[in-house]
């Protein structure tokens, strides 16, 4: 056998072998897939002992059970956790604050997965930890878009999805309990601009990178009431929202469907369409 068959064979050995690996391991196909045309962003904060509950509320409380060797030779571990609905990255049902509006697990999916948009109003929320988007922020994003804002799933990018961690920064006040209440400051939807939003246009659902759709200190919470009374869930503590472009994605928000539920731990993702 000549150098060159021995070269040509040992290459056709490879390329075989390499076509044979792929085809066994799904996972390098879907990487190279990933490549070409999605990316897949997590908009989810992780639930653990540090995550940021309401400040009325307990935290994500995470109870160790069993973890090691059973007798019998497998491994085995198994946790139970107790959690407030309302905490970490988490939906708002419509019956959170409107009466006999849809629960948890009555919102119907096609709220929950859709395409996607993303309203940043970074600097103004730097310059103001109060500030409040406002309708003349959503009509921004419309005319640089050529586009009104129907069958979309809006989120609202504060920039504050950068201070989760720091209670102080996040959420204006360490402080825990009623007390702290008063002390809130964090950016949040304008009423007016809800209200437009569900008279005007026709959104699928909305979401933001602060603990509450209404900002910090709002006192009779009309953004939440006005958007619920029409259905339209909220999901808030979104994260790495400074990871999406203005459009052209997918939501998936999956919340655990928690029966008569008024809120839930939601795992919410993005997926990317990359021009070809
Ligand atoms: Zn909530």
């Amino acid at each position: 056998m000549s150098t060159c068959r021995l070269v040509c064979l040992a290459t056709l050995l490879s390329l075989v072998l390499a076509t044979v690996v792929s085809a066994q391991n799904p996972l390098a196909k879907s990487t190279t897939e990933s490549k070409g045309s999605k990316r897949i962003i997590d908009l989810t904060h992780s639930f653990d002992g540090r995550t940021i509950y309401w400040p009325t509320e307990d935290g994500f409380n995470l109870v160790r059970g069993s973890a090691g060797v059973t007798e019998k030779g497998y491994y085995y571990a198994a946790n139970r956790f107790n959690a407030a609905e309302h905490g970490g990255t988490h939906v708002d049902a419509p019956i959170h604050f409107y009466k006999d509006r849809k629960t948890v697990d009555e919102i119907p999916l096609e709220r929950l997965v859709g395409e996607g948009i993303v309203i940043d109003v970074t600097d103004a929320c730097d310059k103001n930890p109060d500030y409040q988007i406002g309708i003349g922020d959503l009509r921004r994003w419309e005319t640089t878009h050529g586009r009104q804002l129907v069958d979309v799933i809006v989120l609202l990018r504060t920039g504050f999805g950068r201070h989760w961690g720091n209670r102080e920064r996040y959420l204006g006040t360490t402080k825990t309990g009623a007390e702290a209440v008063n002390d809130l400051h964090f950016p949040g939807l304008e009423p007016s601009a809800a209200i437009w939003l569900v008279e005007h246009r026709a959104i699928k659902a909305i979401g933001i990178d602060t603990p509450s759709i209404d900002h910090g200190q709002s006192r009779l919470f009309e953004s939440h009431v006005n958007l619920f009374k029409h259905n339209v869930p909220a999901f808030e503590n979104v994260a790495n929202l400074d990871q999406l472009p203005s459009e052209k994605f997918t939501v998936i928000a999956l919340p655990m469907k928690i029966g008569g539920g008024s809120g839930a731990p939601l795992r919410i993702i993005a997926m990317l369409t990359k021009p070809k």
